[in-house]
């Protein structure tokens, strides 16, 4: 759909905001769930992350609705036949709608006492407790589709409409009671384009070296939710600004300057953990691996987004001028993570933040690929022949073996066109010069 066509709906939507106060379309399963939760008798709505998403004219997920009620944990279990066990402590239990969607059904409740990281909670006897405990205004709303009425105690549409980003109450004491309100409040304002109220900014920049005693999991988290949207630049400003980026990734020396910021958003499509690699390599040369093993990124994770990083934010000039050099460098990164390091370079490219030039990029990248379209061989194992090809001629196992594919496979990076059978068992027997310990060594199958 093009730009032009989805400007007037996403205009009606809001004009209906504005006039009406808003009238969200809650799914079905949604509503009959809190159908049958009434008729037992107990007050429940659709409140948080949805009832905000609706007034902003965005429908989300089924998923994303979740409810608050009056019934206690045992009550909502006693009430429906499939409820999974979310939280039972918090309040929390999930319930499969009709559409067979999982939604959190959490009694009303508030906090008790709180750590900086996590609260005790007690139930509350009204909804307006429940929504006190919320963080930001335009989080703090509750939605009857029954009744067709919106409680927001806190102005939570009014900073909608007019763009602003409020805690509930005091902020000094609402980032205290949980730091992790902080990320999750530059993450609203980056993602709706929310200017964020002074004293709110205040408490925020005041709490922020608090982070350092979040877990690193919802810090990642976090940073995650951020880096999978669609322009993670605004946040990571913020997070650059109100200091909350030097708490948890101290390490980058040049910090998220317009050069990183404008990469990371060119990344096509989204992707998370290039995006991950983009900030690390344009934040100031660090080493990627310490970081985000220390912020416990899984193996596999870290593992792609180091190799995205692992070739700079351009190609090496060699690369180019050399396509044996271009071919070993393309073993040593491996196939499939080759396409990280690309959508890195590309997106650096469009950013305007490549160190190299146009040509330099877009021909690195189709010397490359032509390589790939046309097999060009990028480990022993991948060369039209084999060691048994080289034990039938006669020869003995041994390290001479390998060391020989080693060789063939160099010769085949110099000249693509040797990568023949009968070719390559000639030179064999004629004896490719052994490049003894040096690069060819150790190229095994790709993993
Ligand atoms: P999204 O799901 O789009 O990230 P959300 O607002 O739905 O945003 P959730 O984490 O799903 O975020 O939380 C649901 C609701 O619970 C929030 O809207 C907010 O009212 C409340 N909430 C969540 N986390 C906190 C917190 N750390 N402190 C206070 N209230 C919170
Ligand atoms: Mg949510």
């Amino acid at each position: 759909m093009t730009a032009r066509a989805q400007a007037p709906r996403e205009e009606a939507a809001a004009s209906r905001f504005r006039g009406s106060g808003g009238v969200p379309e809650v799914p079905g399963s949604v509503v009959r769930l809190i159908e049958r939760l009434e008729r037992a008798g107990y007050e429940s709505w659709t409140v948080g992350g949805a009832v905000r998403d609706a007034l902003r004219g965005n429908a989300g997920r089924a998923g994303d609705w979740d409810l608050a009620t009056r019934a206690t944990p045992r009550q909502v279990r006693r009430l429906f036949r499939r409820t999974v066990p979310l939280g039972i402590e918090y309040g929390t239990v999930g319930v499969f709608g009709d559409d067979g969607v999982l939604h959190e059904v959490t009694t009303f409740r508030h906090d008790v006492a709180t750590f900086g990281r996590r609260a005790v909670v007690a139930f509350a006897r009204t909804l307006e407790e429940d929504l006190a405990r919320r963080d930001f205004t335009i989080n703090a709303m509750a939605w009857h589709p029954l009744r067709r009425e919106l409680r927001d105690p806190h102005g939570g549409a009014r900073d909608l409409r007019e763009g602003v980003l409020r805690a509930v109450g005091d902020p000094r004491e609402r980032f205290r009671e949980d730091y992790l309100r902080i990320l999750r409040g530059l993450r609203f304002a980056g993602a709706f384009g929310l200017r964020i109220e002074p004293r709110t900014w205040q408490g925020m920049v005041e709490a922020v070296p608090g982070i350092a005693r979040l877990s690193r999991e919802r810090i990642r988290d976090e940073l995650l939710r951020v880096l999978s949207g669609p322009a993670p630049s605004r946040a990571l400003e913020l997070y650059e600004r109100s200091g909350a980026r030097a708490v948890f990734l101290p390490e980058l020396t040049d910090g998220l300057g317009p050069a990183a910021l404008a990469t990371v958003d060119a990344v096509r499509g989204k992707r998370a953990e290039v995006r991950m690699a983009a900030l690390l390599v344009l934040g100031g040369g660090v080493r990627p691996a310490p970081i985000l093993s220390r912020l416990r990124f899984s193996r596999a994770e870290a593992g792609r987004i180091a190799a995205a990083a692992s070739s700079g934010p351009g190609p090496d000039p060699v690369l180019l001028a050399n396509p044996a050099a271009r071919r070993r460098w393309m073993a040593r990164t491996g196939r499939r993570k080759l396409r990280g390091v690309f959508r890195l370079w590309l997106a650096a490219l469009r950013a305007g933040a490549s160190p190299s030039s146009r040509e330099a990029v877009l021909g690195l990248v189709a010397a490359a690929r032509r390589d790939q379209r046309c097999g060009v061989p990028l480990s022993v194992g991948e060369l039209a022949i084999a060691g048994r090809d080289l034990l039938a001629l006669g020869w003995s196992p041994g390290p001479r073996i390998g060391r020989t594919l080693g060789s063939l496979l160099e010769a085949v990076w110099e000249d693509p066109a040797l990568n023949r059978r009968s070719t390559l068992l000639h030179l064999a027997r004629e004896g490719v010069p052994d490049p003894g310990p040096g690069p060819a060594r150790g190229h095994r199958r790709e993993r």
